[in-house]
């Protein structure tokens, strides 16, 4: 039995990583784009390499994909293109360029009379890697912040906008500030009285159809995501507005474009998510929590709960707290555990609150029980307390050497 439709047990699988000379990590931290994401499911493998050596229309092969988003979202239409962070950036292009087609050749630089500024609360201005007000820059946009770091209102949405008004950017995820801001139907509906786009960054969210039915104009998801296709971004939304990014392909979305391959396989993987076994996958992800509570219950300075995702996704998660008695930080617990072999890797955005989590939703069969094992050894091993600070500037200065 596989946690996720693509799991095949290790045993069965040859592990290209090996042939590579990377390290056979296991992933526990989510999907990490820096982690290769998920695990694709076999219907977009398939199609992918059905689709690999024929020729096709593009443009039709995009009309194939928007219906079948369409059905999915309750959009009226969609595309594929590279990424989340890609689809945003054209989305906001759509939104201040529409169909002028000499306007869209000219991005980023901005002609007179073009719309530019963007939106945005401040609690949502995040980094999911890279910031997110960098989308809004590369189409030549301007992000103008709404509220304060922990405080938006409507009236401040409702001042901010003016003449020069194109978008506005609504972010759901565990990266923003979880209170405090607009809800998304106050905002939508304050935005659509004055025909202001809302575009939703819903990059790692599972509603497919929820935020467009909440008021917004356009949702942008990854495809890498919980979705299981390949790195690619979903574009769904109001057919006009679509279309106007769409459109950018002959524009600054060159260089974010998907192949054939790209494209088939999101659709597979979304035809594939129709048909999935959403409850197993909840059993077996609960199963493994179960298994990793009660390793961690017998071990001193180690605090263990089950917690809900922040963002209400159908998943919970293990928080590992980390108190000074275990002999670690959470911080260097997490490097141990990444040391480890098999190496580990946790949920470790919030490391510095003295805790991590460990996501159960990107396990092959029989992985949970060595993630199991490794916590406990790792807790019981004497050397590992010189883990103990700065991962994250380490981090930087290993990248910095790239690529060595
Ligand atoms: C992952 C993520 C992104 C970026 O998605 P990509 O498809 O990797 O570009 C954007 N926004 C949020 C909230 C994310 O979680």
């Amino acid at each position: 039995m596989s946690l996720q439709p693509g799991g095949a047990p290790a045993a069965e699988r040859t592990d290209i990583r090996a042939e590579l000379g990377l390290r056979p990590i296991i992933n526990v931290s989510g999907t990490m784009t820096a982690l290769g994401a998920s695990i694709m499911v076999p219907e977009a493998i398939a199609a992918m390499a059905a689709i690999a050596p024929e020729f096709v229309e593009i443009d039709d092969l995009h009309r194939k994909a928007s219906a079948v988003l369409a059905r999915l979202t309750g959009a009226e239409a969609g595309f594929v293109t590279a990424s989340c962070a890609s689809g945003i950036a054209l989305s906001i292009a759509g939104s201040m360029t529409r169909d002028d087609l000499l306007a869209i050749e000219r991005l980023p630089d901005v002609t007179e009379g073009l719309k530019t500024e963007v939106l945005i609360q401040l609690g949502h201005v995040v980094s999911f890697g890279a910031p997110i007000d960098q989308s809004i820059r590369l189409a030549g946009g301007k992000a103008v912040p709404v509220g304060t770091v922990s405080l938006a209102q409507p009236y401040q949405l409702e001042s901010a906008i003016g003449q020069r008004t194109a978008a506005a950017l609504y972010v759901v995820s565990h990266h923003t500030v979880q209170f405090g801001m607009i809800p998304l139907p106050d905002f939508a509906a304050i935005c659509r009285k004055r025909e202001i786009p809302v575009i939703v960054d819903a990059a790692s969210e599972y509603d497919l159809r929820g935020f467009l039915a909440q008021g917004a104009d356009i949702a942008v998801y990854s495809g890498h995501k919980f979705l299981g296709g390949p790195t690619t971004g979903i574009v769904a939304g109001r057919k006009d507005l679509v279309r106007a990014a769409y459109l950018q392909n002959r524009g600054i979305g060159r260089g974010m474009k998907v192949g054939k391959e790209s494209i088939v396989g999101v659709m597979a993987a979304l035809q594939a998510w129709e048909k999935r076994d959403h409850g197993g996958i909840r059993e077996r992800e609960r199963a493994a929590l179960q298994l990793w509570l009660e390793a961690l219950q017998a071990l001193r300075g180690i605090a263990a709960t089950i917690v809900p995702d922040p963002t209400d996704n159908p998943l919970d998660r293990l928080q590992v707290s980390v108190l000074p008695e275990s002999g670690f930080t959470a911080a260097g617990l997490a490097a141990a555990l990444a040391q480890g072999s098999p190496p580990v890797i946790v949920r470790d955005h919030e490391v510095e609150r003295g805790h991590f989590f460990l996501d159960p939703c990107n396990l092959h069969p029989g992985e949970a029980e060595i993630v199991a094992r490794q916590l406990v050894e790792t807790l019981r091993s004497s050397n590992a307390a010189r883990f103990a600070a700065a991962e994250r500037q380490r981090s930087i200065e290993r990248l910095m050497k790239w690529p060595d």
